[in-house]
């Protein structure tokens, strides 16, 4: 198997035009399995590790962070928590202090597990994932075009990511998962949240109860309709709430759970994080903390 060492970021890209076929590789942490298990077997590797610009976040002119797509959990908790705070929890879960050293935002996206963390809150935040290939340039791709199927995402194989985009959070901020232990887990399922109180608006992401993560779309709609800003949360439309987001999802029957529970548990946390959320942003320790 060759190894590829791109020391750039433009020899990366040359590399994979090059030669396709060749896996990118950043923390390893799910590549590594999957070699160490002989599930998959590339004709070669392209080790991103010493490509500097993707171990690095920017914020740009438009407000926007841009994050590499080498940036570890680590970091992202450290450096970017109170920024993008519903990522952050959601990286908080993923493995162990081991795995978030050394696993990215990029390796999942690159993954395209219904199951990877870090989906729902792209989702739910409006992410932008930034790929590029030395023939076809820059895409920009919402993260809700970018899962195309389970392990399936809109990427091509002359193709790279190298950043995601995400606005810093304009409201609270909640991430939920469902998993048989606290810690080292996949999920059996998981909820994202994020309230943008400027447009009154509430964004959602759904792991692991359909094959590709998902936004839920209807109950986002039912909440920009029905949500009164100015008010207590009203338990009819919590409810509502939670059973639309749990509609949303097409789960199946693994043996991490079954369908029933999924859809069960989606109903739970949507309603759990929206309480969260709201009582996070009707208390006003977002602003306090944000300003
Ligand atoms: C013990 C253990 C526990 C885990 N727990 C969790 C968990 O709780 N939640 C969770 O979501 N995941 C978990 N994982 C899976 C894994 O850690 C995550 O998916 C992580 O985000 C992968 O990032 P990485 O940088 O290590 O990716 P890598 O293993 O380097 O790559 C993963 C995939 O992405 C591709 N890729 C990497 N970088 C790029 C790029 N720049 N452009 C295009 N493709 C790219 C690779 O080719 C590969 O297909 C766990 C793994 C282990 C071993």
């Amino acid at each position: 198997m060759d190894f590829l060492r791109p020391a750039t970021w433009a020899e990366a890209l040359a590399a994979k035009a090059d030669r396709p076929e060749v896996v990118p590789i950043q923390g390893g942490t799910d590549m590594m399995v999957e070699l160490n298990f002989d599930v998959r077997r590339p004709a070669g590797l392209l080790d991103l590790n010493r490509v500097a610009e993707l171990s690095e976040w920017s914020s740009e002119p438009d407000g926007r962070l841009r994050v590499g797509a080498g940036v570890s959990y680590a970091r992202l908790i450290s450096e970017l928590g109170d920024r993008l705070p519903g990522l952050a929890q959601a990286s908080r879960t993923v493995g162990s202090p081991q795995i978030r050293n050394r696993g990215t935002v990029g390796g999942n996206l690159g993954a395209a597990s219904p199951a990877g963390d870090s989906h729902p809150p792209l989702l739910a935040t409006g992410a932008v994932v930034e790929v590029e290939s030395a023939g076809g340039g820059v895409r920009m791709i919402p993260a809700a075009e970018f899962y195309l199927g389970v392990k399936r995402s809109a990427l091509e194989p002359d193709e790279l990511i190298r950043a995601f985009w995400m606005s810093p959070a304009s409201g609270p901020q909640y991430f939920s998962k469902v998993g048989t232990r606290n810690a080292m887990v996949i999920a059996v399922c998981s909820f994202a949240i994020a309230l943008h109180p400027g447009e009154r608006r509430v964004g959602t992401g759904i792991g692991s109860a359909a094959p590709t993560p998902r936004r839920a779309v209807a109950a986002e709609e039912f909440l920009a309709a029905e949500l009164d800003w100015e008010a207590r949360l009203d338990p009819a439309v919590l409810g509502r709430f939670g059973e639309l987001a749990s509609e949303a999802a097409s789960p199946i029957d693994d043996v991490r759970g079954t369908a029933e529970y999924r859809r069960h548990a989606i109903a739970v946390m949507a309603r759990r994080t929206l309480t969260w959320a709201w009582n996070e942003f009707r208390s006003g320790h977002f602003e306090r903390r944000a300003g």
